[in-house]
C-alpha cells in the first residue's frame, strides 16, 4: 500500500487525518516535534505495528527542515503537510506564527522536489482564514476567495496574524508550483473552524487545541450569561470529514491542482449551546438558559460543492459532531 509522509501527526486534525489513513491501509510517517511525542502516538496505535514511524523535525521553520524527514525507504508517495501553528496566545507574531507557517510550507515542497522524486502529490492544510474577507464578504465564499490581508496588517494587528499566515503560506505554495513545476501537484484544504472528538494525546483539558476550546468553555460552564462570546467565524467542519477529505485528495486523481472549501456549514455559538444542551441535558445547569444568537440576518453564504462532488465528502451534522466532542470532552 502506498506511503505517506504526515506532518504534524501529534495536533488535533493530524491525528485524525492518521487514524483515516491507517483506516484505510496506507503506511504513515509522522513528524512530531520531540520523540516523546512520537512514542506516544506509536504507543497509542501499537496495532498497526510497521506501518506507523515517526521522524523528529523540532521546528518546522527551520532552514531545512523536512531533507531527512522526506527521504525514506520505501520511498514516499504521498505527502499531508498539516504542522503549522494555530496558538491562542503568543509572544511575536512573525516569529510564533507567521514564519512557521510559511517557511514549513515552503520548506516541505522544496524538500519534497530535491530528495524524494517518487512523491506524487502534497495536499497542504491551508484554511479557510486564508479564503475569508471580512471587510468586503462576498455573498458566497468558495474556492475563488482569497483574504487580501497584507503581511503589514498581519504584523502589527494581533488578529489578523494567524490570518496572515494561512493565507501567505497557501499563496507561497500555489507560487511555488508555477515558478518550479515539480513532478508532484498539490492540493490545498481549507476548513473553517473545526470541531469534534479529540484524538491527539492530551495530558489536560487545559492544553486542548484552539477551535474546540469554545465547546470545553460552555460544558465547564464559563459562559452562564445569556449573551456568547462573539462567535467569529459562521461556518464549521467536522474534523473527521477534514481527515476524510485530506485522504480523499490523495485518492482522487481529479483532484490535483484543486483548492477544497472543506464546510459543512453555518454555526453560531447559540446553535453550539443548544446542541450540547439537546444532547447532555443534564449539563444544561451550566449553559445559558436563553443565549442571544449572534448570527447575523445577512450572513455570508458558502459553496461546498466541490468537496461533495470531487472527494466525495458528505458531512456530519453540527449535532452529532458537537455530542461527540463533548463526550470526549468529558472523558477528560
Ligand atoms: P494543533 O495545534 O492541534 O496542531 C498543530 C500541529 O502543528 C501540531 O502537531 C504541532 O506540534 C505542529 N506544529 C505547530 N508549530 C510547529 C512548529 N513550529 N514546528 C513543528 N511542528 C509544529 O492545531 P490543529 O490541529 O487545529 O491545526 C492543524 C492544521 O489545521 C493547521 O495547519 C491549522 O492552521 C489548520 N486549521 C485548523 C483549524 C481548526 O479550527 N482547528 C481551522 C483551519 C485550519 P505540537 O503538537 O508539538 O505542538
Amino acid at each position: 500500500m502506498a506511503k505517506v509522509l504526515l506532518t504534524g501527526g501529534s495536533g488535533f486534525v493530524g491525528a485524525h487525518i492518521l487514524n483515516t489513513l491507517l483506516e484505510r491501509g496506507y503506511s504513515i510517517t509522522t513528524t512530531v516535534r520531540s520523540s516523546a511525542k512520537g512514542d506516544k502516538i506509536l504507543a497509542s496505535h501499537n496495532l498497526h505495528g510497521s506501518k506507523l514511524s515517526y521522524v523528529v523535525v523540532n521546528d518546522i521553520a527551520d532552514e531545512g527542515a523536512f531533507d531527512l524527514a522526506v527521504r525514506s525507504t520505501p520511498s514516499f508517495d504521498y505527502v499531508i503537510h498539516t504542522a503549522s501553528p494555530f496558538p491562542v496566545e503568543f509572544t511575536d507574531p512573525v516569529k510564533d506564527v507567521l514564519t512557521p507557517a510559511i517557511k514549513g510550507t515552503i520548506g516541505i515542497l522544496r524538500a519534497v522536489k530535491s530528495h524524494a522524486p517518487s512523491v506524487k502529490r502534497v495536499v497542504v492544510t491551508s484554511s479557510f482564514a486564508a479564503i475569508v474577507n471580512p471587510a468586503f464578504s462576498p455573498k458566497i465564499y468558495d474556492e475563488t476567495s482569497w483574504n487580501p490581508v497584507t503581511w503589514e496588517q498581519a504584523v502589527a494587528d494581533r488578529s489578523l496574524a494567524y490570518r496572515g499566515s494561512k493565507a501567505f503560506a497557501e499563496k507561497a505554495a500555489w507560487e511555488f508550483m508555477e515558478k518550479e513545476k515539480p513532478g508532484f501537484d498539490l492540493v490545498t484544504i481549507n476548513p473553517p473552524l473545526v470541531y469534534g472528538p479529540v484524538a491527539h494525546h492530551l495530558e489536560s483539558l487545559s492544553g486542548l487545541n484552539t477551535s474546540n476550546q469554545r465547546i470545553r468553555d460552555f460544558v465547564q460552564g464559563k459562559h452562564t450569561g445569556d449573551e456568547l462570546p462573539p462567535t467569529g467565524t459562521f461556518l464549521w467542519v467536522d474534523v473527521r470529514d477534514l481527515a476524510l477529505a485530506h485522504v480523499r485528495a490523495l485518492e482522487v486523481s481529479a483532484a490535483g491542482g484543486h483548492r477544497f472549501f472543506t464546510t459543512a456549514g453555518h454555526c453560531s455559538h447559540k446553535r453550539i449551546v443548544d446542541a450540547i444542551r439537546e444532547s447532555y441535558p443534564e449539563l444544561s445547569y451550566r449553559l445559558p438558559k436563553n443565549p442571544i444568537d449572534d448570527f447575523p440576518e445577512d450572513c455570508y453564504g458558502y459553496d461546498n460543492g466541490k468537496v461533495r462532488d470531487i472527494l466525495g465528502i458528505e458531512f456530519h451534522s453540527l449535532q452529532q459532531a458537537i455530542r461527540d466532542t463533548v463526550a470526549s470532552l468529558l472523558r477528560f
